[in-house]
């Protein structure tokens, strides 16, 4: 997969994540090759997301043999209100919007499976309703905001993510450096992305070293 870079400043929503850290190897390489500049930005919430990206940042520019940056910091924690999964990513946007920091803003939001899929596979259903990031609802709200927000794995199931980290050859880098749980502390295993995580690494049939 090769990305498109829009005119304008660029930035990439970096959380620590699986999809993120693939979004950002592929933003940035397009970046490289072009002589541009892309920014990382990154919530502070309580589960090292500002440490674990940094790692995440680092590790890709050492592959990319480039300069290793330091994710900029912006947003809340989302702490005062730990049912709003999204607080953390809607206020680093508004932020960002708020500075006039960028005029492009890629996201690594995925797609949720299929409500059977989720019901025999991830059997959490509630989970996802109550945080509908994978919707396409969800995709729909980023489009009324006042700068371009791209989300190029929209589309994509999380098993074709992580396939696409490996593919791509950073899926053995990123795979220890990342998490992908809701909880703040060490990953539950037990709730919606722990699960969707475990699931898509045995899909492809990898062994996943992070998360843990
Ligand atoms: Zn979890």
């Amino acid at each position: 997969m090769q990305i498109e870079l829009p005119k304008g400043r660029l930035g990439v929503m970096v959380s620590g994540g699986w999809d993120s850290a693939v979004l950002w190897y592929l933003v940035s390489k397009q970046a490289l090759a072009e002589g541009r500049e892309v920014l990382a930005f990154t919530a502070p919430k309580p589960d090292d997301s500002v440490e674990n990206t940094n790692a995440v940042l680092k590790t890709i520019a050492n592959f990319l043999q480039t300069d290793i940056p330091e994710t900029n910091v912006r947003g809340e924690s989302g702490q005062k209100d730990p049912d709003d999964y999204w607080l953390p990513g809607r206020s680093l946007l508004e932020e960002v919007i708020e500075n006039d920091e960028v005029d492009v803003m890629f996201i690594g939001g995925n797609k949720f499976p299929d409500r059977k899929t989720i019901s025999t596979i991830l059997a959490d259903r509630k989970n996802i309703e109550r945080w509908p990031t994978g919707e396409a609802r969800f995709f729909a709200e980023l489009n009324s905001l006042p700068i371009d927000v791209i989300s190029p794995f929209a589309d994509m199931l999380k098993d074709e993510i992580v396939k696409l980290g490996f593919d791509v050859g950073v899926g053995s880098l990123i795979s220890p450096l990342t998490r992908s749980c809701i909880i703040y502390g060490p990953p539950c295993g037990q709730c919606y992305w722990c699960k969707e995580r475990r699931w898509a690494f045995k899909q492809i049939g990898k062994n996943d070293r992070g998360n843990q």
